[in-house]
């Protein structure tokens, strides 16, 4: 079977990354992820991977810190993730790069779009940290911008809920799942899917959006096959 995207992001909120325990590291979960991945590399899917950093820090939550000092921390908290994602990747037998938009040469290459191109062309997957290097954004914001930047056929926004509803099905029993939505819906409806900043860049660029459950690992294959899952946003 052809895989339905010859392109795509990932991103994978910090909470995912965490697994049960809500904060840190999961290294089993993280592992499930990255053997879904390599089954869509080797279907010849290109990968880049953008990480959160919630699991170990929000900078919105940070009480009577200036903002943009507990951004920055938030940032080094998902360069945190992109390393440990790599090696969990490296573990399933991935080539991985780790490129941050905060320069640390000696952990990680600087993010540069073309070198994230050619590694994309060895089918290397690429993992970008640090969100967009500057504070008042989000992660979801750096991965509409990276899937921008390296003209991704599709915003795989992985998340613990199983697609967009009306409203919170964790609280509400008779919530109801969309399908397919338009980002006007996201944007005038206020849906909590993603931070307005995210959306309106996805929607003035022209990518679609695929929410889906990471509950299922391998609905990261699945989404890159273009099985019906999720909700899609275009
Ligand atoms: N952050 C930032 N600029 C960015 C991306 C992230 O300042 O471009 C900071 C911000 O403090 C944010 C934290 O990094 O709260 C972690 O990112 P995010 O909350 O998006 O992670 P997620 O909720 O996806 O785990």
């Amino acid at each position: 079977m052809e895989p339905k995207y010859k392109r795509i992001l990932l991103k994978l909120s910090g909470e995912a990354l965490a697994g049960d325990k809500k904060t840190g590291l999961d290294y089993d979960v993280m592992t499930s992820f990255g053997e879904s991945i390599k089954k869509c590399v080797d279907a010849g899917v290109e990968v880049g991977v953008v990480v959160g950093g919630g699991n170990f820090w929000r900078g919105r939550s940070s009480g009577a810190m200036d903002r943009t000092r507990a951004d920055h921390i938030g940032m080094l908290a998902t360069a945190m993730n992109a390393l440990a994602v790599a090696d969990a990747l490296e573990n399933c037998g991935l080539e991985v790069r780790v490129q941050t938009a905060i320069s640390m040469p000696q952990v990680a290459e600087p993010y540069i779009r073309n070198k994230a191109m050619r590694h994309f062309e060895k089918g290397r997957v690429v993992i970008f940290g640090c969100g967009t290097g500057n504070p008042f954004f989000s992660t979801d914001t750096a991965a509409a911008l990276r899937a921008a930047e390296i003209e991704a056929d599709i915003f795989f926004k992985a998340t613990m809920v199983d697609g967009v509803y009306d409203k919170d099905p964790h609280k509400y029993s008779d919530a109801v799942k969309y399908d397919t939505l338009s980002f006007n819906d996201i944007l005038s409806k206020n849906l909590a899917v993603m931070d307005s900043t995210a959306a309106a860049m996805c929607k003035d660029n022209n990518i679609p959006i695929l929410v889906f459950d990471l509950g299922r690992p391998d609905n990261i294959y699945d989404a890159c096959m273009g099985m019906n899952i999720g909700t899609v946003v275009k």
